[in-house]
């Protein structure tokens, strides 16, 4: 049995979904279900007996303790967290709460909980916690990509909290031994993302024919993976990663966002060539930029290549593909997300369009 957390979010359904399709280990999935958790993530696993949906928040020390207790899990995955750059600048409180409270509240429940354990199941007992590049700062266009040893630099609120929690996982190996480890992963992107991120937003915005905002000048710069990738490196640190150790996880996919956008116009304009919104760039609207926005991010994931022989198994252009072809097939999904919260969202962002 293993312990998930955030697991109706983008990341933490495809881990759920993934881990479920390959291997007969039940999941406990602990999701608080705020305006990012979705249960349609998990509609293919309804009813499925190995997977068991909690509605609750990682800093509910009586409701965790109290899972601890009842399932006894192997493993503990924290995917939860407020994981928006742009909401944590309009609001950073929430992220402050999860990120960094709700993680210490969290920590401390799972320390009494291992420190009880003894012989083989303390031993083999794993917190892995999932956390980003962001933690590092921002990279000028010519330095080396970020390494486990590059010093943290957070320059956003939602980066800074995670950056915390990051600090708290590895206070709480150094100072109580707890076994954890640490991921750093670049930018994600696949099926289930919520579409206040760049590429479901662009997805959307294009098939519906509105606006295709992109911050600044477009140049930012993100190292893509992804989201099945991510989900293959975190099994992979689960399963041979070294305690106390950090691991970054990347695909060598650093893009312009104005080139991500592109890209994904001229795939569409392939597979509408009679639409009127073709060529879908001439959607394309610069927007004022971000604030604080960070240039360029790009991980070095030789450590985990290394280590623990894991690659990923998609390019940019691929996983790409992939996506476009879920969001085109899955229209239902599409339309009960661009309702209710993230309707609210775009319009407080972008004005109503
Ligand atoms: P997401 O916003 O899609 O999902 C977060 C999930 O956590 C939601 O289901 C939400 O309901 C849940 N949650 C929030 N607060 C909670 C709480 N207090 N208790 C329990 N559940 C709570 O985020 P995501 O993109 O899937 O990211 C998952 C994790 O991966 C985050 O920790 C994020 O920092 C990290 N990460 C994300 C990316 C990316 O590109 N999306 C890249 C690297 C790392």
């Amino acid at each position: 049995m293993i312990l998930v957390t955030g697991g109706a979010g983008f990341i933490g359904a495809n881990f759920v979904l993934d881990w479920l399709a390959d291997c007969d280990e039940p999941v406990i999935n602990l999701d608080k279900l705020t305006y990012a958790g979705n249960l349609h993530n998990l509609a293919s696993v309804e009813g499925v007996a190995r997977h068991l949906f909690v509605q609750g928040d990682i800093g509910d020390r009586a409701l965790v303790a109290g899972l601890l207790a009842k399932h006894r899990p192997r493993a503990v995955i924290n995917f939860a967290a407020e994981s928006h750059v742009d909401r944590s600048i309009h609001g950073p409180e929430d992220f402050i709460q999860t990120n960094v409270v709700g993680t210490f509240h969290f920590l401390e429940e799972i320390r009494a909980y291992w420190n009880a354990m003894e012989g083989m199941e303390k031993a083999e007992f794993r917190f892995l916690h999932v956390s980003t590049d962001e933690v590092y700062g921002s990279l000028g266009p010519h330095d080396d990509a970020f390494t486990e040893t590059t010093a943290y630099a957070p320059n956003s609120p939602y980066s800074a909290s995670k950056a915390a929690s990051d600090h708290l996982v590895r206070a709480y190996h150094h100072t109580y031994g707890l076994p954890v480890l640490t991921t750093n992963c670049s930018n994600n992107y696949g099926p289930y993302q919520f579409p206040e991120k760049l590429i479901p937003l662009v997805m959307m915005n294009a098939v519906a024919g509105k606006p295709l905002p992109i911050y600044g000048d477009g140049l930012n710069v993100r190292d893509w993976l992804y989201v099945g990738d991510h989900c293959s490196a975190i099994r992979a640190v689960l399963s041979a990663g070294q305690a106390g150790e950090v691991y970054n996880i990347g695909g060598r996919n650093e893009k312009t966002n104005i080139d991500v956008v592109k890209t994904i116009c001229t795939m569409l304009d392939a597979l509408h060539p009679a639409s009127p919104v073709t060529p879908h760039e001439k959607l394309i609207t610069y927007v004022k930029d971000r604030a604080g926005h960070d240039r360029r991010y790009a991980i070095d994931a030789r450590k985990i290549e290394r280590e623990l022989g894991w690659r990923p198994q998609e390019t940019f252009e691929t996983g790409i593909r992939k996506t476009v072809a879920w969001y085109l097939a899955n229209p239902d999904w599409v339309a009960n997300v661009a309702t209710g919260e993230y309707r609210h969202w775009v319009e407080k962002q972008y004005g109503s369009q």
